[in-house]
């Protein structure tokens, strides 16, 4: 913990899935003195970090960034699309997409929120938290709405609380097999540049996303990617907007500027963040973040405790959940990790909170950090008397050293 006379020794483990950890690299681009932001220089800027989000996002189509951390672009979303009243099926899978129907509440929409039924026997826990989600039942209720009342499909990609990911694809297969013309909207807050994200080829009409998770920016801004459809429904709709409306930043971002004061200086780093992201490219990305996942997967099955996610294909290469034993306070075991090895680890949200924890590895870790993140929570498992089958950190190392694939 910082103080303001204390710093620790060494790198402090920000081991969360989101923030995480802001590259030097993109820290000193941060730190370039603030320019004016209806100068000529700024116009530069500013196309250059919309192209690049573009290419981050795979699509062609406009893309809007927000002074904002990711719930203010989920607003966004729903206020430049939908009119008071409006039906949108929501699906739970876990804290974030509660959090999101919530909002629709809010807004005055009418959500339905669709989630697989069921209970877990051995947790008791909902598994629609432990699943991605269901796009046969998607399909089944848009079939039911003949009257085409729902407005907007609204999914997570990447389920932050649970570790879980969901077929974008099978979604939009979905809506079409039913012949909806409902929009799909899709959070991809924490999945965006560290898991295959397709905003054009998965024909999503509005994505979420935010800085401060695979964009290894700090909080603060996050985005829109629209489709036509989109722009076109955002005529009609109702909903009151000013800050967030579409159209005028749209047409400001034509020449690289926006209506308001952007965030400049975060803005540096996303041109940054690009460079390193872009300069890589995205299949090099996505591939790092599966090893990172398979390794943390393989200490997770040695230490003999199950991970949130129940279903083999859809683990996230983002973070891992995993559950704690029967009467282990998952939040204890954090408590530990944190004060004896500077370590921060996700805590359980919603109707997790207490049963499990989670390991972020996204963004800018490696090999290294990683074995050195499952050590502390190996010791901290120990410490805490939680019984393990046997050593994780071993198991990543033998899963981290295999010879590399050739690309
Ligand atoms: C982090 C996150 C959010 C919330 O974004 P904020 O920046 O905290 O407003 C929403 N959805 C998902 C899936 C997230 O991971």
């Amino acid at each position: 913990m910082i103080t303001l006379d204390q710093h620790p020794s060494g790198r402090h483990f920000l081991q969360i899935p989101g923030p995480s950890p802001v590259p030097d690299r993109i820290l000193r681009a941060m730190s370039l003195p603030t320019i004016d932001h209806r100068g000529p220089e700024f116009g530069v800027l500013g196309k250059r970090v919309i192209a690049g989000m573009q290419q981050v996002f795979q699509t062609r189509h406009p893309v809007v960034i927000y002074p904002a951390s990711g719930t203010g672009a989920w607003e966004a979303a729903l206020a430049n699309t939908m009119s008071p009243g409006d039906a949108v099926l929501m699906v739970e899978t876990g804290h974030f997409a509660t959090l999101w129907q919530k909002m629709a509440v809010r807004l005055g929409l009418e959500p339905e929120f669709l989630a697989l039924p069921g209970t877990c026997p051995d947790t008791g826990l909902p598994l629609a938290w432990r699943h991605g989600v269901p796009a046969d039942l998607v399909e089944q209720r848009l079939r039911r709405d003949t009257a085409h009342r729902i407005q907007a499909v609204c999914v997570v990609h990447n389920e932050t609380s649970t570790g879980v990911t969901s077929d974008i694809a099978a979604v939009r297969r979905a809506i079409d097999a039913a012949g909806h013309p409902a929009l799909l909207m899709v959070d991809t807050i924490s999945g965006l540049a560290s898991a295959d994200y397709r905003h054009d080829e998965w024909g999503v009409d509005v994505t979420v996303s935010g800085s401060q998770k695979g964009l290894m920016l700090p909080p603060g801004i996050s985005f829109n990617a629209l489709s036509p459809k989109a722009l076109e429904r955002s005529k009609r709709a109702r909903l009151p907007r000013s800050y967030w409306a579409w159209d005028e930043i749209v047409e400001m971002n034509a020449t690289g500027y926006w209506p308001y004061t952007p965030n400049t200086n975060l803005l540096y780093g996303l041109a940054e963040a690009l460079d390193m992201v872009l300069g890589q490219g995205l299949p090099a990305i996505f591939a790092r973040h599966r090893r990172w996942r398979d390794g943390v997967h393989a200490a997770v099955r040695a230490w003999g405790l199950p991970t949130q996610c129940a279903d083999e294909r859809l683990h996230s290469p983002v973070l891992t959940g995993v559950v704690t034993p029967a009467g282990v306070d998952a939040d204890g075991l954090r408590r530990v990790i944190h004060q004896r090895f500077d370590c921060s680890l996700g805590t359980g949200l919603g109707k997790l909170k207490g049963r499990m924890f989670r390991i972020g590895h996204l963004g800018d870790c490696n090999d290294l950090t990683l074995i050195a993140a499952l050590a502390g929570v190996e010791m901290g498992l120990k410490l805490a008397g939680v019984p393990v089958a046997g050593s994780g950190v071993q198991a990543a190392m033998a899963h981290f050293a295999q010879p590399a694939a050739v690309a």
